[in-house]
């Protein structure tokens, strides 16, 4: 019945600890993290999106690329920031739902494996250290960690955030980019210089609304010599929906 010990005390955590869905409530298995399978089959992808940023097209114009100085190289992006995706990242975040990484590294893998051979180092957007200790844990830390370990390329934490900045949650379009100047820097700037310099590296980032977070990280990695600065965001937020979501 069962054929390893692993899959005995799977089904022992199951009886024991039930898990369920975190969408519709159906039983799965503790393996499983946190959707069953039909589910995860109704998590939205994007279609109509930038080649760039991966933002809504209107018409064939962009509104982020067309009206900022962009510094990444391209954005990637898995799902729209909605129904389920965002459900699983709001409680993954916010609600010390730690395992959930797995889940979204699950879906993540299947699109950074297509740019494996254009990486060299994987990075993510850094919170400081108060902001770690409320929440528990870095959640683009923990992804970038392990997908960084699972395409075999190394990970490096090149950049910090600076403390008492205000939170982009509750601000607009045009005060995410002024509020977000200043706010990283790279860690040991004379060590890290020779890391970053001539590398292709990809930040790692739960969200991407305006995109200004990202942008900001590449325009700190490229000053200092990145070759290629490329973005992994999990969800994609619709510009027009910014203010009515909290993110
Ligand atoms: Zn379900
Ligand atoms: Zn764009």
């Amino acid at each position: 019945m069962f054929n390893s010990f692993r899959n005995f005390c799977l089904y022992i955590i199951d009886f024991l600890f039930p898990s369920f869905c975190i969408n519709c409530g159906a039983v799965i298995s503790y393996k499983d993290a946190c959707l069953c399978g039909s589910c995860i089959k109704k998590i939205e992808l994007l279609h109509n999106k930038c080649e760039i940023c991966s933002g809504e097209l209107y018409g064939n114009r962009c509104i982020i690329c067309e009206s900022r100085k962009i510094y990444f190289d391209k954005n990637i992006t898995i799902a729209a920031y909605s129904g389920i995706i965002k459900e699983i990242l709001h409680n993954y975040k916010f609600n010390k739902r730690k395992r959930l990484y797995k889940h979204i590294v699950i879906f993540a893998l299947e699109e950074i494996i297509q740019y494996k051979d254009l990486i060299d180092v994987v990075t993510c957007v850094p919170i400081n250290r108060k902001k770690k200790a409320e929440r528990g844990f870095n959640q683009s830390e923990v992804i970038a960690r392990e997908l960084a370990k699972n395409i075999q390329k190394a990970y490096h934490p090149f950049l910090r955030e600076k403390h008492n900045y205000k939170t982009q949650r509750k601000l607009g379009y045009r005060d995410r980019f002024l509020n977000i100047l200043g706010r990283y820097a790279v860690k040991n700037p004379d060590l890290n210089r020779k890391y970053i310099k001539g590398k292709k590296i990809i930040i790692i980032d739960d969200v991407f609304t305006t995109g200004a977070t990202i942008n900001e990280c590449a325009r700190i990695l490229k000053s200092f010599g990145a070759d290629r600065v490329y973005s992994l965001t999990i969800a994609r937020a619709d510009i027009k929906r910014v203010d009515k979501f909290s993110i």
